[in-house]
């Protein structure tokens, strides 16, 4: 039995303001993925520069092909480890304690990280990418477990769930950037008899620090918070060894889609990428044709999937096209005083806290009249289409001089909006169609879209030139049809989508 949630409970006393009308458990969940998200963005925004800074600069020396190759391979694994990490919780420890071993391993990763050795770089990388897949699918299926099947505050509930992503996103580069980067932070470590080249390995131990604040904050208010369904001895059929036999199917089937990923780079063998779609596609036809509830519950999942894959696809090359064209073809000026092209990567968070308290307001007024999650993901694919078509006559000025940084601005402000119509309602609707005791499964399988997109977003930036604009706006126009195409399909595909989830939408 849970204890009843009442005021002098910490968990129930938080909810307020932001966190007003919602499930009690809401805040303690927002602040532990705020502190987690701080340390995986606040090393992610150090990790490639550090890669590729030279030894005598504290750095690893590596050429940026090799520092590319290994960021892209890294924040793949992260999320496809959310499989085996999803499965673990809905079969053996439940959400909440993969949660708890998850962050504690994370933790782990980034404080090897902050000793500075190749041997520790690599291990530090390995816990990060393990512990992420044990934490990130079951944190989302804990908010999943504050609602019951029908609350129409869920969708509202994940939209405030993913601005403390945001909020913890946003701030961590600040705070490591300025401990590993600045001259100000490098003349204290030396003031203080540090080696100021060491910098970098005070960025990973605050992403440490944010990490252990993350599980301080878990372990004091979880014992309040519903946990997920799991077990494998209470699965009707399930015994040891069938828990054994799926775990290998698990863990087999994850390596093989890692080695198939990483295969798909090699010239002769980009043709492997086409299995991206083919085999989800293959899936929603096989699962359609069942007759059991979850076999068709599964089919509206893999549609998302799809859509979901699309989507990451295009948004993540904020890190490459989009980075690029910001560094090469945009004006970093606000009045003559030059701020550095990175800074570009801070709008999207910033239009995320912005927007979301509207998008999760919005959600709670129509509580039972919301469309569809389908309709609402191809009305975010339309959105993301727009933000391309906005980018054709800036790549086309771009051939007459750098261009002005609204127009990244209004790329951003259109993704912002796509990203909310399409990321915290997947997140809500995996829950809600996930079979019972698959929650952490199925939130594996979206993140593995994520896993696929950001694969894609780095094939489809492989052919930038910043000397080609007109080549450049082809690329943003073709790719801005293809997903207007694909926001045209998952319309029409609604209805089935709504007969397959049966309910659920
Ligand atoms: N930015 C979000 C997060 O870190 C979404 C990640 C994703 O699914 N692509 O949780």
């Amino acid at each position: 039995m849970l204890p009843p949630m009442n005021t002098t409970n910490p968990v129930a006393s938080r909810s307020r303001g932001l966190f007003a009308g919602q499930a009690p458990g809401l805040a303690p969940l927002f602040f532990t993925e705020l502190w987690e998200r701080f340390s995986y963005y606040g090393m992610r925004a150090l990790l490639t520069l550090f890669m590729v800074a030279p030894i005598a600069g504290g750095g690893m020396g590596l050429a940026t092909a090799d520092a590319a190759r290994i960021y892209g391979n890294y924040t793949m694994a992260v999320y496809m480890l959310a499989i085996p990490g999803g499965f673990i919780a809905d079969r053996l420890l439940g959400a909440k304690r993969a949660v708890l071993a998850g962050g504690w391993t994370i933790a782990l990763g980034h404080y090897a990280l902050a000793v500075p050795s190749i041997e520790s770089f690599y291990i530090g990388l390995a816990l990060i990418a393990v512990g992420t897949g044990l934490f990130k699918p079951n944190i989302s299926a804990l908010v999943g477990a504050l609602y019951a099947p029908g609350d129409t505050r869920r969708d509202a509930g994940f939209s405030i769930f993913y601005m403390g992503i945001n909020i913890g996103g946003f701030i961590a580069p600040l705070v490591t950037g300025f401990l590993a980067q600045s001259v100000w932070f490098k003349a204290l470590l030396a003031d203080n008899g540090f080696d100021p080249a060491k910098s970098w390995h005070w960025g990973f131990a605050a992403a440490g620090v944010g990490m252990t604040i993350a599980m301080l904050t878990f372990a004091r208010t979880s014992a309040a918070l519903p946990d997920t369904d799991h077990g494998y001895d209470r699965n009707g059929s399930g015994d040891a060894s069938a828990f054994w036999r799926q775990s290998a199917y698990v863990i087999a089937g994850t390596v093989a889609l890692l080695a198939l990923a990483v295969a798909s780079d090699h010239p002769d063998l980009t043709w492997l990428r086409w299995l991206f779609l083919v085999l989800p596609l293959a899936g929603i036809v096989y699962a359609a044709r069942q007759s059991s509830e979850d076999a068709q519950r599964l089919a509206a999942i893999g549609i998302l999937f799809i859509a979901s894959m699309i989507f990451w696809a295009i948004f993540e090359q904020a890190g490459t096209t989009i980075a690029l064209f910001a560094d090469q073809l945009t004006r970093t000026d606000i009045a003559g005083v030059p701020f550095p092209s990175a800074w570009f990567q801070s709008i999207n968070p910033i239009f995320v806290i912005l927007l979301a308290p509207l998008f999760a307001a919005l959600w709670m007024r129509l509580g039972a009249r919301q469309p569809s999650s389908a309709v609402k993901f191809a009305i975010g694919l339309l959105f993301l289409s727009a933000s391309f078509i906005l980018m054709v006559p800036a790549a086309t000025l771009a051939a007459s001089g750098k261009v002005s940084p609204l127009w990244l601005i209004g790329l951003f402000a259109l993704q912002t909006t796509g990203e909310l119509l399409l990321s915290p309602v997947g997140l809500s609707t995996m829950t809600k169609l996930a079979p019972a005791r698959m929650t952490g499964l199925v939130l594996g399988l979206w993140f593995l879209a994520t896993a696929f997109g950001n694969k894609l977003a780095g094939v489809l930036a492989g052919g930038f030139s910043s000397t080609e604009p007109a080549a450049l706006a082809h690329a943003f126009l073709t790719q801005a049809v293809l997903v207007a195409i694909a926001a045209g399909l998952l319309f029409a595909a609604a209805p089935w989508f709504k007969r397959l989830s049966g309910g659920n939408h």
